[in-house]
């Protein structure tokens, strides 16, 4: 009989309920890519499912394929998604492993009776290992008849990441979008982050061991990628100076254009503007940018290590030389109803056209967690997505705290609206729906 060689990779979904932002934002299954591209090499049969983007159930696709193994990722908010999907191919049979960014810092939470590895770091090549039989002797956790032999996490290096296999995001190229960059690549050129934010688990990945990517390699990949919009999922692109300059000399020696997406910190916007005038020549077209609080206190206390001086410079820098700065800010447990009201001023105040708000949100597995731990209302993982209330606001209601949320997120749809940005949307649909959902949670 011919041995089976087929493997299942596994995105799930972000959400099943229409409180989320699909259709808005859509990210490349990029981790599962490049594990596509490392089996195809070592000559196994895999195939992708996106549960962002398929029309195919995932129950059918697994039981039409018939897959050996699965390897299932996501971040917190697809946890129970996850597991679901990793007990009906255990159900058949199939030897589950699961990965990805929730699984490196809260491995715990999956050692379950149908999980058969947990794998704790950035090195896909594991994955090829346990297929062929072989345990990996770090950053795994083994299940052995009813205990579990858990192995050390180590960093790993992005300079021995493959190269993805992208065949899947163009077949889908009608669905990954970054709002209207559309489609849009997703390209990595470093792990983790190399400054400390109290309220972020993204400082930790990798054990905490900021790695980074040739940027000739980096460029060389850029090329290649059949689309013209290119979105730097690096938890913070703008870093090392002298790097982002070789960067700017390579895409102009080499003529590509494209548009760009990346993150990068106020700070080093704030201290750079000439570098920001050359990366809007060369097409940066987004930077994400956590701007956090509109005061200082909340600053300090998230250990930002910047100010609000800054983060008005950086919003200046960008509106003049006509990069969009989309400027997150996060709403904190303790506010009051003037904090939501300050914070929309703020945007307003510095002319900021694209925001984003999230609720403080203890991440799980941090010191935080166990911080907020007897104020926590919530244990569903699903509602670790930043848009829902976790745990108990200090000085109001859960009820009243949504409300307030809710009613800024009114206001920045209708600002949006009036400013004429992301015409793609159906802004009616949104206020909407925001509107809604005024008085239905917390209840
Ligand atoms: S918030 Fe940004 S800068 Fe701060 S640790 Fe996280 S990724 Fe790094």
């Amino acid at each position: 009989m011919e041995e089976n060689k087929r493997v299942l990779l596994v995105h799930p979904e972000i959400s099943r309920t229409k409180y989320n932002f699909s259709g808005v934002i859509e990210n490349e299954p990029l981790e599962l890519e490049q594990i596509y591209a490392m089996l195809r090499s070592e000559g196994y049969e895999p195939d992708i499912w996106d549960g962002q983007v398929e029309k195919e159930a995932f129950s059918a696709k697994l039981r039409r394929i018939k897959p050996f193994a699965v390897y299932i990722c996501g971040r917190t908010r697809q946890e129970l998604f996850m597991k679901e999907y990793c007990r009906d191919a255990k159900e058949l049979g199939c030897i589950t492993m699961i990965g990805g960014l929730h699984a490196q810092l809260s491995y715990r939470r999956f050692l379950c009776g149908y999980v058969d590895f947990v794998l704790t770091s950035f090195n896909i090549f594991h994955i090829a290992d346990i297929l062929r039989g072989k345990e990996p002797k770090d950053s795994v956790c083994i299940h052995r008849g009813d205990r579990w032999c858990i192995r050390k996490a180590v960093p790993f290096d992005i300079n021995e990441l493959p190269l993805a296999d992208r065949t899947y995001f163009y077949e889908h190229s009608d669905r990954y979008r970054y709002l209207e960059l559309l489609p849009c690549a997703h390209v990595r050129t470093s792990f983790s982050c190399p400054f400390r934010c109290s309220f972020c688990c993204r400082n930790r990945m990798n054990c905490g061991t900021y790695s980074v990517r040739d940027i000739g390699d980096v460029v060389d990949e850029i090329a290649s990628i059949k689309c013209d919009n290119i979105y730097f999922i690096d938890d913070d692109f703008l870093f090392d100076r002298k790097r982002i300059r070789r960067f700017i000399e390579l895409i102009r020696q080499r003529g590509i254009k494209k548009r760009y997406v990346c993150y990068g910190r106020a700070d080093f916007i704030a201290a750079e503007p000439v570098l920001m005038k050359e990366l809007k020549e060369i097409g940066f077209y987004y930077v994400l940018t956590g701007l956090e609080a509109t005061d200082g206190r909340h600053l300090d206390s998230y250990n930002k290590k910047t100010d609000l001086l800054i983060n008005a410079e950086a919003v200046r820098i960008l509106n003049s030389v006509g990069i969009n700065i989309m400027g997150m800010f996060i709403v904190d447990l303790d506010f009051e109803a003037k904090d939501f009201r300050k914070i929309y001023k703020w945007i307003k105040k510095h002319d900021l056209k694209h925001a984003a708000i999230s609720i403080f949100t203890p991440e799980m597995s941090s010191e935080l967690y166990e911080q907020y731990k007897s104020r926590l209302i919530t244990r569903d993982p699903s509602h670790w997505d930043y848009l829902h209330v976790v745990a108990r606001p200090a000085k109001m209601s859960v009820k009243k705290y949504y409300m307030y949320y809710h009613i800024l997120l009114a206001k920045l749809f209708i600002k949006g609206w009036r400013d004429g940005i992301y015409d793609f949307l159906d802004y009616g649909f949104y206020i909407k729906s925001v509107l809604k959902n005024l008085f239905k949670f917390g209840g």
